[in-house]
């Protein structure tokens, strides 16, 4: 056989071997011409009375990422051609053949009457699972690097080439919803104990284990397809399935709020399809699978947290001039709360840490964090003794400013106070290199001004990292006035290197991130201040999709931070640019009360000991009036803590600090969690389109004042169409001096 993406070849016991290995890429994905050829496998195979079965195996380190996203997004543009061309109907009809196509091959695969099976070495994920899900046996490598699951949730989509009927047939209801809504990545001896595998073995021997059992006279039937079957969990409308749906039904809602039609599509194509025979229910999850391929929220997630993540993840904004750096030694200066997380995550790298502190013990207390998260992954069995020996001989606490040299980079994270950041600065430039970079780590202060203190200020760039550093994706560059563009280059060779996600903005109070941040805490002050039920402004940003309401969110950052903020906003900037409630309800919560969140135990919240954390019953005395529940409009609410973070994100375009708008959606649905589905801070308002934002802010503003005035770029878009992403985003280098 002719192939190009499968290497296929028969043994003299007449078990054929299919190595998926395509050319040219470092990872296998399903793309048309891997579906044509693996249809030319399986006639081959069905056909061929010589060949007892196959088994399908991987050439590279991994068996496959799964079906080409790109693709997909294709047949949604396919079809709004067609529309265009041939009208609704024709449109859909093509549309639904089209996106089906895998899941028909793959029926085609389980029925030919061959025995077929998967040897799964390294991640094996989506569309490719599905595959595997197809063949009659699956055998995963033991190696710590393989790992199967069924990830499409994540952006917006959910397994349609049969993964939600098969899992559904292998495993419990309960568990294969739960694992269908988490879109898990799981490793292979998990996978085996969860029934979604049958077998674990060495690397090496996956494939001569796949041929054992076939030539031991496999059947290539599914269980699925015997008579007799009977479901994992007992029929959908019977006892045992009384005690499932009803509760799936609330987990669902609670966990989604709504927001994720994919969800609910994942519960009725269970549902409806465990009611029925194979080959219908893998139709009824076809139809789900159209229509949620055509939905607003798929398209907006696969190109924020998909195409757009993964073209900022392979450098869109590094100056494709400047030669790679091999980053090998960096310094991390202050070892606290942030410094001890930059510090672990360089390590976890592999790359050699200076971890400084003012003396040894306060650097050493930084390493120690580096030890206690490396202990928690070996308890969970993701880490080995001899890596955390490893790990923790790459950091060298110190007091000492000499163990610099030869850093490739700095990122100094000490106290939030200029003056002692102008010291370190000056302490650090007299020992490092002429080509180290420094980065800072500060959240507040503007980077040209620190850089003001440095002797090399086109070395001197922002590396803004999130809390907890070891769990957050995000890292924000800030370009300074004078930041050149080979210390850009070195900061997103240093991002890539610790697998983190990086956008680069210009310098502003803020910068971008907490910019947003700020506006929807301010917003459930405000909410708070203007007597809505405390609860109610909670719930209302859950309900809006953010992952936890302002009030909650305040109380983790810390109440006396967000005052000391609003402070030295209204000093720097003027009386104007603070809200005076706000000031008030904060000087109020942190002078008076000493509330000042969850880390002195009391915020907006109570954090009693041993127990579930609860709000503050006191709230009600400090809010000047209290707004009967009735009254409150909840879409409203909802309205105002999105529209107040997608102002500042369109603010943050007009004036020039976000310059890519690819680079402002991945940063706040990764840097803080905005709403996922909408795609991000922009895809929000072009979602709804510009005419219907501005329409929805003006109604705002006349409610709600000033704060809520659209900027004019988009105004601009409402009165004269267009959108953030009209002009297709270049992979333009950030502007450097
Ligand atoms: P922290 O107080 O926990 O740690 C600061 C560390 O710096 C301390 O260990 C201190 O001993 C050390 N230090 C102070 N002066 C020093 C000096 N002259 N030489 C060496 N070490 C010195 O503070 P943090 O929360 O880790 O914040 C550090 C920086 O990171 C700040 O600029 C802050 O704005 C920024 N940041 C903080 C967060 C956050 O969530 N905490 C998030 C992003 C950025």
């Amino acid at each position: 056989m002719n192939l190009t993406h499968f290497r296929f070849e028969t043994d003299s016991d007449g078990i054929a071997l299919a190595t998926w290995d395509m050319p040219g890429r470092s990872m296998n994905v399903i793309t048309p011409e891997v579906m044509a050829e693996l249809a030319r496998i399986i006639e081959t195979v069905a056909g061929d009375g010589a060949i007892k079965g196959c088994v399908i195996a991987s050439g590279k380190d991994a068996f496959s990422g799964g079906a080409d996203l790109t693709m997909l997004q294709g047949l949604g543009i396919e079809y709004a051609k067609l529309r265009k061309a041939k009208g609704e109907e024709e449109a859909m009809r093509v549309f639904f053949e089209e996106s089906r196509r895998l899941s028909l091959l793959y029926r085609q695969l389980e029925t030919c009457g061959k025995p077929f099976a998967a040897a799964i070495h390294g991640v094996c994920l989506g569309g490719a699972f599905e595959l595997a899900l197809a063949c009659h046996f699956r055998i995963a490598s033991d190696d710590d690097k393989t790992r199967v699951g069924l990830p499409e949730i994540k952006v917006g989509l959910f397994p349609g080439a049969g993964g939600t009927q098969r899992v559904a047939r292998l495993m419990q209801t309960g568990d294969a919803l739960q694992m269908l809504f988490k879109g898990e990545q799981i490793r292979g001896l998990m996978a085996r104990n969860m029934g979604l595998v049958h077998a674990v073995a060495p690397k090496d021997e996956i494939v001569a284990k796949a041929k054992e059992w076939i030539k031991a006279g496999a059947k290539g039937v599914q269980p699925w397809d015997e008579k007799g079957f009977k479901l994992p969990s007992n029929k959908v409308h019977s006892a045992a399935g009384m005690q499932i749906w009803p509760p799936a039904n609330a987990i669902y809602r609670r966990e989604t709020q709504g927001n994720y039609p994919a969800a609910e599509a994942i519960l009725s194509a269970v549902y409806e399809g465990l009611q029925l025979p194979m080959d219908l229910a893998l139709k009824v999850e076809s139809r789900y699978f159209a229509k949620i391929l055509r939905s607003k929220e798929a398209a907006a997630m696969i190109r924020t947290l998909f195409i757009s993540m993964q073209e900022l993840n392979k450098g869109a904004r590094r100056p494709a001039d400047v030669p790679p750096t091999k980053l090998k030694k960096v310094g991390v200066i202050g070892a606290g709360f942030m410094g001890a997380g930059i510090a672990y995550v360089s390590a976890q790298a592999g790359l050699n840490v200076v971890l400084v502190d003012r003396d040894q013990e306060a650097a050493d207390k930084g390493k120690d964090y580096s030890h206690k998260l490396i202990s928690g992954q070996i308890m969970k069995g993701r880490a080995k003794t001899a890596d955390r020996d490893a790990l923790l001989a790459r950091i060298k606490a110190t007091a000492d400013y000499a163990e610099l040299k030869g850093c490739d980079l700095i990122v100094e994270a000490v106290f939030e106070d200029p003056k002692v950041k102008a010291e370190v600065i000056a302490k650090v430039e007299a020992v490092i290199g002429p080509k180290t970079i420094f980065g800072s780590n500060t959240s507040t202060l503007p980077i040209s001004g620190l850089a003001q203190t440095s002797k090399r200020p086109n070395q001197f760039i922002g590396v803004h990292f999130f809390s907890p550093v070891e769990k957050m994706l995000l890292v924000e560059i800030i370009m300074g006035k004078k930041t050149g563009k080979r210390a850009l280059a070195v900061a997103l060779d240093f991002v890539r290197a610790i697998k983190k996600t990086p956008i680069v903005v210009n310098d502003a109070r803020g910068f971008y991130a907490n910019r947003c941040v700020g506006a929807y805490i301010r917003e459930g002050h405000l909410m708070l201040m203007e007597g809505v039920p405390p609860s109610m402004i909670e719930a209302a940003g859950k309900q809006a999709g953010m992952p936890v309401g302002p009030l909650s969110l305040n109380d983790e950052v810390a109440l006396d931070l967000a005052l000391r903020i609003v402070k030295a906003t209204k000093a720097q900037v003027g009386a104007d640019a603070v809200d005076p409630q706000q000031e008030k309800l904060l000087t109020i919560m942190v002078e008076e009360k000493g509330r000042a969140g969850r880390k002195n135990g009391k915020g907006f919240y109570d954090y009693p000991e041993g127990g579930e954390k609860r709000l503050w019953p006191g709230l009600a005395d400090i809010q000047p009036r209290q707004m009967k529940p009735e009254d409150v409009d909840m879409a409203e609410l909802k309205n105002r803590l999105l529209v107040a973070q997608a102002l500042e994100a369109a603010r943050s375009v007009e004036e020039k600090v976000v310059t890519d708008p690819r680079e402002a959606d991945v940063g706040s649905i990764i840097g803080f969690g905005f709403a996922p589905f909408t795609g991000g801070t922009l895809s929000y308002i072009d979602g709804m389109g510009a005419k219907a934002f501005v329409d929805l802010a003006n109604s705002l503003q006349k409610k709600h004042g000033e704060r809520f005035k659209p900027p004019r770029i988009v105004r601009r878009m409402a009165k004269e169409g267009g959108s953030f992403y009209a002009a297709p985003a270049k992979a333009a280098p950030a502007k450097a001096a």
